[in-house]
């Protein structure tokens, strides 16, 4: 990789894009990053606030449901970070608000890039939920499973990813472009934040001690740093070998690892019912139809099942290291407090 033609991000303000640019910045690459609307101060400002932003950094609009929107930002640009995509358990319509600007998205990113010569790789984030919505402990995912089971009614934003990245692959092998692919596949992102929003992977932490959960509830979590996910982005973009797909994760924790941990920090308003044991989950997954479509469809399909997945692809290709889990929680704790969205003692 040279540091003289751009790297574009799409999505630059979000929750990991952000983090990115942050990153391709410190390591002296100039960045042209996509926002939806440069109108949002906030955000943007934020980000030309970065280190090196002011020399290295351009900001410009597209949106992913409008044709034509990436064809001028991926102009003369060496690689691409495609990360903006919607990221929501409940929407009012899943083919509009998930699915079309996912997968018509990826494809006019991919298109945009296709016409571009100077673009030689192409990182996509996807998600470990275009690799499974049902974990089992007795299976351990690898980069080989596929999703098949969401669907517009079941966990429709699992299967936003699932066929956005499947839309990529094939993409890519029917159209031969002069670029390679490559997908991350984090699973829950968490971690201290460069923007004001409060991304949905940090809601859960914040969920836990707004009693938002009515007690101790069997779900478990691959958890993974925002600064190993863009750490990840970028070795991805750099290493020559790279190739495929990779899954992003550190180590699993309980919601009774997260409220224990949390209480240990004298955090208060943690739920303390267990709901934890068998009999409680099956209560809890037949509870679940009182929710929201989209929150249903996760209590169901994730309440009393263990994820066990091995990340030695990308330990080995990338050198990636994850952070401990326990110390990105009680970051992300401080800084939830930081931004606002969860009150300082
Ligand atoms: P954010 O919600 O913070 O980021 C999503 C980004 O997508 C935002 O910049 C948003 O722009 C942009 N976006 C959404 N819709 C459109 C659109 N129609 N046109 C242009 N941009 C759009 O979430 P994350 O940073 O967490 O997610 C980034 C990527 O990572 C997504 O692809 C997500 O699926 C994936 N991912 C996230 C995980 C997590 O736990 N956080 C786990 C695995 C994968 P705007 O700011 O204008 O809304």
């Amino acid at each position: 990789m040279t540091a003289s033609a751009p790297i574009l991000v799409t999505g630059a303000t979000g929750f990991i894009a952000s983090r990115i640019v942050e990153q391709l910045l410190a390591a002296g690459y100039w960045v042209r990053g996509t926002v939806r609307s440069l109108k949002k101060p906030g955000d943007v400002n934020r980000l030309r606030a970065l280190p090196f932003a002011a020399e290295h950094l351009e900001l410009v609009e597209a949106d992913l449901t409008r044709a034509g929107s990436f064809d001028a930002p991926a102009l003369g640009c060496e690689a691409v970070m495609h990360t903006a995509s919607p990221y929501a358990l409940t929407v009012n319509d899943p083919q509009t608000d998930l699915v079309n600007p996912a997968v018509n998205g990826t494809r006019a990113v991919l298109g945009a890039c296709a016409k571009t010569p100077s673009v030689r790789r192409v990182v996509l984030t996807s998600s470990m939920a275009a690799v499974t919505d049902e974990p089992d402990s007795r299976y351990t995912l690898t980069e080989a499973d596929w999703n098949t089971k969401s669907s517009l009614s079941r966990n429709p934003y699992y299967y936003s990813k699932t066929m956005a990245e499947r839309a990529a692959w094939t993409f890519v092998g029917e159209k031969k472009p002069q670029f390679d692919l490559i997908a991350i596949n984090p699973f829950m992102v968490i971690g201290p934040s460069l923007t004001a929003g409060l991304n949905t992977s940090n809601q859960v932490l914040v969920d836990i001690v707004r009693g938002t959960y009515p007690g101790i509830i069997s779900l478990t979590w691959g958890f993974v740093d925002v600064r190993d996910v863009a750490e990840a982005h970028i070795q991805a973009m750099e290493r020559p070998a790279a190739h495929g797909r990779y899954l992003c994760a550190g180590d699993t924790f309980t919601m009774r690892d997260i409220v224990q941990l949390l209480a240990e920090k004298g955090y208060q308003g943690l739920p303390r019912m267990p709901l934890d044991s068998p009999l409680a989950s099956a209560i809890v997954r037949l509870a679940a139809f009182a929710e929201s479509k989209g929150v249903r469809s996760y209590l169901r399909t994730h309440v009393g099942r263990v994820p066990r997945y091995d990340t030695s692809k990308i330990r080995r290709e990338l050198g990636i290291e994850f952070r401990p889990v326990k110390d990105t929680i009680l970051e992300t704790m401080e800084d939830l407090k930081r931004w606002g969205h969860l009150p300082s003692r």
